[in-house]
């Protein structure tokens, strides 16, 4: 398969990188030129459980690419999207499927802006990705990806990705029902992600007080209510998710902390800004959930000082 990842940080160059290695005609596209320049000089640095390795893979800015692939792999941060696609339109050929598993709300909206609906996929992954240093990508332990399409319709090319990504260890399936786990997800996030990047605690900090432990629950509460309200049977199983990350990722900072430790913008507009805007709009009341998007704002405004 011929597949371009655009935004080859953690997840895209893990991605990128483990289907490179099963012989798939992958090209990386970024935009940062210190991590551009480890992987053309030398080679993708792949740390899994499996093993640390190097992977040849063609890396790119996006203005520089001209092949037009089977599937595009989405994997900016959600801020990014409308950009990075607005730069490679080109590339999207009458045959080519775009695929977003980015956290939050709106995925598919971003990328219809420059695709046919037909041909956009979204999902949610478990799978996890750090960049460790330019040109060197970790992912530790077991993870899933869960696709569909996302106008519901049959078109076997997502069963095909699917395959592909189980061949390199990542667990792909087409699932209809993904709609309920992207909101399950976007519900652990809107608690844990914001309630951390206001305050610089860990995941085990926000666990350690029974308070702020029933606030992330609350916070959660409210999300699935507004999925429930649009129509997504999401399950109260994430309450037992969010119990389970309390207890056990103890020292765990969370992308959206370490984006306003380091003084980069947040994924806060697509995760509870998203759920925020959906709730208005459906009239349910996410008090907590807009105070957090409100206090992340002013954080990601005060930059990296704490
Ligand atoms: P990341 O910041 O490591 O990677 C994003 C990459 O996009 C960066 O390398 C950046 O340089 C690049 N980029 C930015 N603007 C671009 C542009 N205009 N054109 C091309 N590239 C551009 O982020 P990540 O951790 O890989 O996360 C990507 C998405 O996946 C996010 O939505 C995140 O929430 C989601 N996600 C991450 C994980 C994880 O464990 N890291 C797990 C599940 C989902």
């Amino acid at each position: 398969m011929k597949i371009t990842v655009l935004g080859a940080g953690a997840m895209g160059a893990l991605f990128g990188g483990l289907l490179a290695e099963a012989g798939h005609a992958v090209t990386l596209l970024d935009v940062n030129d210190a991590h551009i320049e480890q992987v053309r000089t030398h080679g993708l640095r792949l740390i899994t459980d499996a093993a640390d390795r190097r992977v040849r893979v063609p890396i790119l800015r996006p203005e520089q690419a001209t092949e037009v692939p089977d599937w595009l792999l989405v994997f900016t941060k959600t801020l990014h999207t409308e950009r990075a696609l607005a730069a490679v339109v080109g590339l999207i050929g009458p045959h080519t499927r775009v695929l977003s598993l980015q956290n939050g709300l709106g995925n598919a909206e971003r990328l219809a802006v420059q695709v046919p609906w037909e041909r956009i996929a979204v999902g949610v992954t478990t799978v996890p990705a750090d960049l460790q240093a330019p040109g060197q990508v970790h992912s530790g332990g077991q993870g899933h990806v869960r696709m569909m399409w996302a106008e519901g319709h049959d078109d076997p090319a997502l069963a095909r990705l699917a395959e592909a990504l189980t061949d390199v260890g990542l667990h792909g399936t087409v699932d209809p029902g993904v709609k309920a786990a992207i909101w399950e997800k976007v519900a652990f996030n809107a608690a844990l992600n914001s309630l951390c990047a206001v305050t610089g605690c860990t995941v085990g900090e926000i666990g350690a007080h029974a308070a702020s432990r029933t606030l992330a629950h609350a916070i959660a509460s409210e999300v699935l209510a507004v999925a429930r309200q649009s129509g997504v049977q999401a399950r109260d199983a994430v309450h037992g998710v969010l119990d389970h990350a309390m207890d056990h990722h103890l020292h765990h900072k969370p992308s959206m902390l370490q984006d306003v430790l380091a003084g980069r913008p947040t994924e806060i507009e697509a995760i509870n800004g998203e759920v925020v805007r959906q709730a208005a709009s459906l009239g349910c009341a996410v008090p907590l959930t807009d105070t957090l998007a409100t206090l992340v704002r002013l954080r990601e405004q005060a930059g990296s000082r704490r």
